[in-house]
Order: structure tokens, then sequence, then C-alpha cells
């Protein structure tokens, strides 16, 4: 699984590093992925998703199939 932040999108809020902690962090003006995120499970994930306001976080599974 890949998660990525669209940076285009991306206004910065903070609300996917309160959300999930584990898995973005802010380094200077970006939002990126802290840590490979396999250990977590789709709740965490799912999470993050759901509360982006812009629908910047692109979740990839292996197989290919995207969620946003
Ligand atoms: S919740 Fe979405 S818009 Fe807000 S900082 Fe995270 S990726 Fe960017």
């Amino acid at each position: 699984m890949k998660i990525t932040v669209d940076e285009q999108k991306c206004d910065l809020c903070g609300i996917c590093i309160d959300v999930c902690p584990d898995v973005f962090e802010k380094k200077g003006k970006r939002i990126v992925v802290a840590e490979t995120p396999a250990a977590h499970d789709w709740s965490v994930c799912n999470a993050c998703l759901a509360n982006c306001p812009k629908g910047a976080i692109t979740v990839q599974e292996q197989s290919g199939q995207k969620r946003t």
C-alpha cells in the first residue's frame, strides 16, 4: 500500500496529522508520509481519507486500486 499527498490540492490544514500522526508529518510547506504505512490497518487509512477536506490523499493498494 502506498499513500501520497497531492501538493497541488493540499492546503496544509494539518487535519491528516491530527487524525493519523503515525503516517503524516509536516516538513516545511509540505505534508509527507512519515513512514511506509504497511503496518497500519484500513481503519486508520480510511480516517485519513475521510477527513482530508481537499481530497489530497490517495491510497494505492498493491493491486493498483486507488482510493482518494
Ligand atoms: S488533511 Fe489533506 S489538505 Fe489537510 S494537510 Fe492533510 S493532506 Fe493537506
